[in-house]
């Protein structure tokens, strides 16, 4: 799919698909660096980060094990609060092991820092994230994001697994919509 396959509903390429395999090729080389030797578990949080998981795992040069959750962030609109209910909890034992939060986005950065509070307070060796992308509102929050694809202003974007009222997902690349979607 492509960005003339969407009629109208696309504004903006923000990030292309090339630039988000060459950034996940070095994203891939600095984990597989950094945890040489130790024992790695990643940790996607559904929906959204399902392609950055399957795209940056299969550049890791070692077989890894992949685990998920889902979370549901209570706030009024579309600012979270940081309250986070779990939908979907980790099948896995995390007692003294490595983890990797495997992120879309981090916009306020209420949930991740839940997240990380949540499977520390589980008895992992460390607990660590790697997003594709984060706005500048993340910054403020005390969390520590080790790994970061791209920084992106305030904007609204789709694709590449965030969606837009669960539509535009599988853009394989990261775009902005037309107002005109918002509107109808
Ligand atoms: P926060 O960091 O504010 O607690 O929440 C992050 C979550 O908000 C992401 O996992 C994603 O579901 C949603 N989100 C934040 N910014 C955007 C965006 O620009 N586009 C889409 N599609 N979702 C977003
Ligand atoms: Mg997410
Ligand atoms: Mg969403």
């Amino acid at each position: 799919m492509n960005a003339t396959d969407m009629g109208g509903d696309l504004q903006q390429v923000l990030i292309t698909q090339e630039q988000i395999e060459r950034r996940l090729d070095e994203m891939a080389a600095q984990i597989d660096a950094d945890y040489e030797g130790r024992d790695l578990l990643l940790v996607g949080v559904l929906k959204g980060a399902v392609y950055v998981m399957a795209d940056l795992s299969r550049r890791l040069r070692r077989s890894v094990p992949m685990d998920w959750m889902a979370v549901s962030s209570y706030g009024s609109g579309t600012k979270s609060s940081g309250v986070v209910r779990i939908l979907k909890d980790l099948d896995a034992d995390i007692t003294g092991r490595d983890v990797l939060i495997v992120e879309d986005i981090i916009d306020s950065g209420l949930t991740l820092s839940w997240l990380m509070g949540n499977l520390g307070s589980r008895g992992a060796n460390s607990v660590e994230t790697a997003t594709l992308l984060r706005k500048p509102e993340a910054v403020r929050v005390e969390v520590d994001v080790k790994y970061v694809g791209f920084d992106i202003p305030t904007e609204f974007v789709v694709g590449y697994g965030l969606d837009y009222a669960e539509n535009y997902r599988n853009l394989p690349f990261i775009g902005t919509l037309s107002p005109s979607v918002y509107e109808s």
